[in-house]
């Protein structure tokens, strides 16, 4: 072998490690095969003829031309490889057998293997066919040198890979084939083979947002792909998920969001399937696809939030449930067309008494049947127009008692509009109905007696008037005074006066007839109003059978056994004019004439005591204009001493100087004043009028300056404060006390012993004078008397005015007179008219007289006069 054998040899050596390089096709390596060929021809040399035939026969085709290009030489298989006989093609030119823009290349080829830049030169070519068609062949050029180096022949050895070709070129259809489908897909698609990015289609650039011009790496890819499924942001331990779309793990629909440079962010369905070779355990590709799916995803999001509203909502309802469960109020729903109640919480059935409702509870058996016709005649209408109806109605509880219930409904309308079913809520009311029945009650009923107070009875005698009135009926009115009521609460106490009360309406109840009334106004007044009375005569009749109960048995107080009587006044609806406030005030006016006519009597309202009345509000109406203006004035009547003859004292006596009537006397006004209580005001004003007056006769008459007398009604005496008024009076006139006498009247001060007692001694404290009034007219206890802290006892004019030849009037007079002694009291007769009368005093032993004889009631101005006559004649007669 030649010295190039040695490396060819190692060559030669090293073939079967080569191992194809092409797969698939199983044929021998068409250039190693021609190169190994060339070599044996280097080799062996053209001469050699066992090589030669060797050649001629071998499935690899030979050719040799010679230096000018002409085919010398071809074996079998190369002439059938282009499809003729060896000997046809033999004197051919080679270049004429390639395609034509590759007949330069030939040249070059020679030319390096002459240049000895190589020695053989392997391409692939397509030779022409004897039919015209190509085929095409790999071939390895050498050239054949003369021993002394000349280029003599080129040779050639090829073999067909048109088979080869074929496979290629269908991998290059399919392939485009395959980049046209990824292009056309909507979803992106990248190759990488974990370095680079192989291939990206343009959706994978649209995803991910790279400009279809740029080149979308896998940093970018990487970058892109950061959050989550679930919206959060990728943390670091979430990246080797994320790695691994880039390092061959296989993924499959996992969600990724997609964050593009602009910051939008796409929803992804990602895919990454790694390639392997066959055998291989390492992948050498990877194919991501991955489908944008924000549109979907947020339609599904929003049915997944739908649905989770959906859920809440329904857990929302069940909390409902339970609250409406447990609540304290009832709740119920009620089928009103079908009359069920078809659902009521626990406190509904508590309240009812049903464990559990059981099914088709009707409403009938909740509700009692007036509420079940106020649902029907008047819920059902109201909800047509309004959704809630609020009202209280009775409910029927299992063991058969009513429960008053508060309750709102409220309607539910189905699509249709109708209200078949409402809401029931409601809430017992019972105890808070009765704790108000309570309270009405209280309001008007009095409470020691229980019977109605004046504002019920108002109530209820408007009520019996309108009956009477629409029956053409008459109805009495009595008003009922215990006589001496006061007599009992200061002498037994006021426990003894409500056992009075107590037992008095009992009496009086037990004599009325089904349908009369019995209220208590107040202290001791009780008015009785019977209906459907036939007249005066039968109104009568009742009252008297009321006032026989109360009188004929004593009443037991303790150990005390108590007659009592009553005045009564008794007023008729006369044939439905009365109205309630008119109709007691007639019963009043009554009650008081009977009062007035001795007590313990019954006086029939007639039409001279409404005029009575009518001119009685009138003057009340006046008299407070006149106190507010000063119209009252004060008089003054002297008293007379018997023994010197000085005006020892003088009586202020109150005149009211009526703008349009003249003067008025007391009997005109005094009465109204007591009953209106307009006395106390006027009472003040003579005081202290008197008292100005008293003050200045004293200043100019000094110590002679007579004592004057004001009198004091029971409504002043009775006023807590009369001390305290009295003393004010005194300090601001600057009067002595002891020239200021105040009169009171026997039965003032019998009336009201016991409370009158303390406020006679406060007065008696300021030092003044106290008197009584009218005496021998009041029944006085001798016992009070003496116990009554007072200086003067006058006798009443009644008395006085007898006095003269008939010696029992005369009797009287002397008893008080000498009573008067007895007590050491001074002794004033009233009313002294005549000198007859005078003498008899003078020889009675009374120290005063007062009366017309000697001067009526004067003002001031007039009075004054007569006191210095009095004491300068006092002064001559001393002298
Ligand atoms: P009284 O306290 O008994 O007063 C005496 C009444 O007898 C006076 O009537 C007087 O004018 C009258 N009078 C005096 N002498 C004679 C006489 O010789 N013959 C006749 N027929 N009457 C005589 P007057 O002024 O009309 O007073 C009537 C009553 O009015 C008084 O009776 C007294 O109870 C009451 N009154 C008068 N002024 C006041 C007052 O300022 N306060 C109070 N609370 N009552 C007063
Ligand atoms: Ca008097
Ligand atoms: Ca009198």
């Amino acid at each position: 072998l030649p010295a190039t054998a040695g490396p060819r040899g190692k060559r030669a050596a090293k073939l079967p490690d080569r191992g194809p390089v092409s797969e698939g096709s199983g044929a021998p390596d068409p250039i190693a095969t021609s190169e190994c060929f060339a070599e044996m021809l280097a080799a062996g040399g053209r001469g050699d003829l066992r090589y030669r035939s060797l050649l001629a026969h071998s499935p690899v085709g030979l050719a040799t031309c010679d230096m000018s290009g002409q085919i010398v030489e071809v074996n079998e298989s190369w002439a059938g490889l282009v499809g003729y006989r060896p000997e046809e093609v033999i004197g051919a030119k080679a270049a004429d057998l390639v395609r034509a823009d590759r007949r330069a290349e030939l040249g070059e080829t020679v030319r390096k293997l002459i240049n000895r830049e190589s020695d053989h030169v392997v391409s692939e070519q397509e030779l022409r066919r004897k039919d015209g068609t190509w085929v095409w062949v790999t071939s390895s050029v050498t050239l054949e040198r003369s021993p002394q180096g000349t280029p003599q022949h080129v040779q050639s050895f090829v073999m067909d890979i048109s088979e080869r070709k074929a496979t290629e070129e269908r991998l290059r259809d399919s392939e485009q084939r395959i980049r046209t489908v990824i292009e056309s897909l909507h979803e992106g698609v990248i190759v990488h083979d974990f370095e680079q990015v192989l291939a990206a289609n343009d959706s994978a650039k649209r995803i991910i947002g790279v400009p279809l011009d740029q080149e979308l790496t896998l940093d970018v890819m990487a970058a892109a792909v950061t959050v989550h499924g679930d919206g959060t942001r990728v943390q670091d331990r979430d990246r080797p998920s994320i790695r691994a779309l880039v390092t061959g793990q296989p993924q499959f629909e996992v969600l990724r969001g997609v964050k593009r440079p602009d910051g939008e962010l796409r929803w992804c369905l990602l895919n990454a399937v790694p390639l392997f070779h066959p055998g291989g355990d390492k992948p050498y590709a990877s194919v991501i696809s991955f489908s944008d799916i924000t549109e979907r995803k947020r339609t599904e999001d929003d049915l997944r939030e739908s649905e989770m509203l959906f859920r809440a909502l329904a857990e929302e309802g069940e909390r409902l449930a339970s609250i409406v469960e447990s609540t304290s109020d009832m709740v119920g729903i009620i089928d009103l067309a079908a009359g069920e109640v078809l659902y009521m919480n626990r406190a509904g059935r508590d309240m009812l008494g049903h464990d559990e409702l059981a099914e088709h509870v009707t409403i009938s058996d909740v509700f009692t049947p007036q509420a079940e016709r106020v649902l029907r005649e008047q819920v059902v209408p109201s909800l047509r127009h309004s959704d809630v109806f609020s009202g209280e109605l009775g409910m029927r509880t299992s063991d058969d008692r009513i429960a008053q219930v508060w309750l709102n409904l409220v309607r539910h309308s189905d699509s249709e509009g109708q209200n078949h079913c409402v809401s029931v809520v409601g809430r017992d009311v019972t105890e808070r109905r009765r704790a108000a029945e309570v309270l009405t009650h209280q309001a008007t009923h009095d409470s020691l007696t229980d019977l109605p107070n004046r504002t019920l009875l108002l109530a209820q005698l408007e009520d019996a008037l309108a009956t009477a009135k629409a029956n053409g009926t008459m109805l009495a009115l009595l008003f009922l005074d215990l006589d001496r009521f006061k007599g009992v609460n200061d002498s037994l106490g006021h426990d003894a006066g409500d056992e009075l009360l107590v037992e008095t309406a009992r009496r009086i109840s037990a004599m009325l007839r089904p349908g009369d009334l019995v209220a208590r106004l107040g202290g001791d007044e009780f008015v009785v109003v019977c209906g459907d009375v036939s007249g005066e005569l039968q109104a009568t009749a009742i009252a008297h059978r009321i006032t026989t109960s109360i009188e004929s048995d004593p009443i037991l107080i303790g150990t005390h056994e108590l007659s009592i009587t009553a005045s009564v006044g008794v007023a008729l609806s006369d044939g439905g004019l009365a109205h309630p406030e008119s109709l007691l005030r007639d019963a009043d006016a009554a009650m008081y004439r009977a009062k007035d006519l001795g007590r313990a009597r019954l006086e029939l309202f007639d039409e001279s005591m409404r005029q009575r009345t009518l001119v009685r509000a009138e003057v009340a109406d006046e008299l407070a204009k006149a106190i507010e203006n000063g119209e009252i004035a004060v008089h003054y009547q002297p008293c007379i001493s018997l023994t010197s003859g000085r005006v020892t004292c003088l009586e202020a006596l109150a005149r009211w100087d009526h703008p349009g009537r003249g003067t008025l006397h007391p009997k005109e006004f005094i009465e109204v004043a007591e009953e209106t209580g307009q006395i106390v005001g006027l009472g003040l004003q003579v005081l202290t009028k008197a008292c100005h007056q008293a003050h200045s006769w004293e200043c100019q008459l000094g110590e002679e300056a007579p004592r004057v007398h004001v009198n004091l009604s029971a409504r002043q005496l009775s006023a807590s404060n009369i001390p305290d008024l009295v003393a004010g009076v005194l300090s601001r006139t600057g009067l002595s006390p002891g020239k200021l006498c105040l009169e009171i009247t026997e039965s003032v001060l019998m009336e009201d012993a016991a409370v009158v007692i303390d406020t006679l001694y406060a007065l008696k404290a300021l030092g003044v004078v106290l008197a009584i009034d009218d005496f021998g007219t009041g029944y006085s206890s001798l016992s009070y008397l003496r116990r009554f802290p007072v200086d003067v006892i006058k006798v009443d004019q009644s008395f006085v005015d007898g006095l003269g030849p008939d010696p029992e009037d005369s009797a009287i007079v002397a008893a008080i007179i000498g009573l008067a002694h007895t007590l050491e009291l001074e002794a004033i007769a009233e009313g002294v008219e005549t000198a007859e009368q005078l003498q008899r005093l003078r020889e009675l032993g009374c120290h005063n007289a007062q009366g017309f004889m000697f001067s009526e009631p004067q003002p001031a101005d007039d009075i004054t006069p007569l006191l210095t006559v009095f004491s300068a004649a006092e002064r001559i007669r001393q002298r």
